[in-house]
């Protein structure tokens, strides 16, 4: 069989790749190893994460009101687990249906079979599903490498229990063990900890460097911090080094080795998050000229295009940020190279979030990073505080920041910590992308009473015209 463009991996990259190159009128194939489509984000990540994050979300804030502000429920909430995991699944078939159906209307040709490289214009495809064609082997004039990333799970925590979980696991929600210790203190490790905290569980966090977060801006962390350490009831564990992991019964000993906690203690549940790792090996990538550097990712230009003319790299294998929307946008970029467009990624400001209570979200420069490479910036803060609509709502430990270059008055960067940064980082995208200058914001009228006024706020910390409160 032949394809002239065929996708391997249908995650967030593969699939948008794959539908965009369809729409501009070329004959698609996706190889992908599971049944369905969507890829870690929609079966295993960011979708089911933020379905249970939902969930606890509203026990955080019915807890709220019941401890200041005058609304008087009884008891604890009971959970039923199982219903909670049913809605969960429920929203990733929703999603995943609906793939399947664009897929079709696009006449995109979806194989379920595992691919690898025989050489630079052909797959060998393996597995038992119907839509393998005959002989097992596609060849394509187009390839892109979509295979995206797995957690890491070095052999040290790879003891074989399933009370070690990493993130697949831990988003199954088998259970709601009474003792949870997260391994790893980034944004994955911070937002499940938060849905079995919330769901009842005792959640200690264990991080090797000095804060949680490491590589964004101190001040956004702060308040979160704050919140996880209270969730935590005090149970951060910073600077430390989890030594090794052991099953005794039911339970796992674990040895951490640090400033923050020395000696032993067992858990009913220890989630690893420590990271994630492209999925470069074994797939015959020695068979082409894909070139993929010392920590597994595929490089390539600003095209997506790999060192191998005919392929093509997106995605968490593609490096970093392993985020899904920049999957689908390298996707996007791909797909239009490939149909003979001169478009280039130009990576000005990709968002990222992270969906914990406060939300974090930056985009463009950060703080840490204007530090590191000796870039010129004025920091312009905005704390919630000082907001009408935050003050109402209760999350008056929020702020916004613009970073502006003094010279131009451009905005480089924006950093928001607070409920809903997620949606609010979205203006400040654009304001990047577009080049616009801080005036630019401050000009523009924004609703009041919302949120998104701190970011116009923000703005007019530049001229000296933030009003304080009001
Ligand atoms: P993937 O989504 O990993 O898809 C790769 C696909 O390739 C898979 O379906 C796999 O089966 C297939 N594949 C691999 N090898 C082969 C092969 N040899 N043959 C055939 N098929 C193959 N990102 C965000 O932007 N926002 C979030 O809130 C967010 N939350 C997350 C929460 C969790 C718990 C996790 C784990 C991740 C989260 N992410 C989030 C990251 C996001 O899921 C990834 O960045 C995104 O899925 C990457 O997309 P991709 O298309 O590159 O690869």
């Amino acid at each position: 069989m032949h394809a002239p463009v065929v996708v391997l991996g249908g995650g967030p990259g593969g699939y948008a790749a794959a539908f965009l190159a369809a729409d501009e009128g070329l004959e698609v194939t996706i190889v992908e190893a599971s049944p369905t489509l969507g890829g870690t984000c929609l079966l295993r990540g960011c979708i089911p994460s933020k379905a249970l994050l939902h969930v606890a979300k509203v026990i955080a804030e019915v807890d709220e009101l019941r401890a200041d502000w005058g609304v008087v429920y009884e008891g604890k909430p009971a959970i039923d687990v199982d219903k909670v995991r049913a809605r969960k699944d429920k929203v990733i078939s929703n999603l995943t249906g609906g793939l399947g159906n664009l897929a079709k209307r696009r006449n995109v040709t979806v194989i379920q079979a595992r691919g690898t490289f025989v050489n630079s214009t052909t797959l060998k495809l393996e597995g038992d599903h119907e839509s393998i064609p005959e002989g097992g082997q596609l060849t394509f004039d187009h390839c892109i490498l979509a295979t995206g990333s797995v957690p890491a799970m070095p052999p040290v925590f790879d003891i074989g229990s399933d009370r070690v979980m990493d993130s697949t696991g831990a988003l199954k929600l088998v259970d709601i063990p009474e003792t949870l210790l997260v391994i790893g203190g980034g944004y994955i490790g911070l937002e499940m900890g938060s849905v079995y905290a919330h769901l009842g569980s005792k959640v200690s966090v264990v991080e090797m460097t000095e804060g949680l977060l490491p590589g964004a801006d101190r001040d956004l962390v702060k308040p979160l911090a704050k919140k996880i350490d209270q969730m935590c009831e005090g149970r951060v564990f910073l600077n430390t080094k989890v030594g090794s992991l052991s099953e005794t019964g039911d339970k796992i000993e674990v040895t951490f080795e640090g400033p923050g906690k020395f000696g032993h203690e067992q858990f009913d549940r220890v989630l690893v998050s420590i990271g994630r790792r492209p999925v470069t090996r074994g797939l015959g990538l020695e068979n082409t000229s894909v070139v993929v550097n010392e920590r597994g990712f595929v490089e390539c230009d600003n095209q997506q295009r790999t060192a191998d003319p005919h392929i093509f790299a997106i995605g968490d294998v593609a490096g970093d940020p392993m985020l899904a929307h920049k999957a689908t946008h390298e996707g996007r970029i791909a797909a239009e190279v490939i149909a003979g467009k001169a478009v280039a990624f130009d990576k000005v400001a990709i968002p990222a979030v992270v969906f914990t209570d406060p939300e974090i979200a930056w985009a463009g420069l950060t703080e840490e990073e204007a530090k590191r490479d000796g870039i010129e910036v004025e920091v312009n803060v905005y704390p919630w505080a000082a907001s009408g609509r935050a003050q109402a709502l209760g999350i008056t430990n929020g702020l916004t920041k613009w970073l502006v270059d003094p010279n131009t008055q451009r905005v480089l960067g924006c950093g928001i910590v607070g409920s809903g940064a997620g949606e609010l980082i979205a203006e400040a995208v654009l304001a990047i992308e577009m080049g616009c200058e801080v005036h630019d914001i401050t000009d523009s009228i924004h609703p009041h009473p919302t949120l998104s006024e701190t970011l116009m706020n923000a703005g007019e910390v530049h001229f000296g015209t933030a009003t304080e409160i009001y």
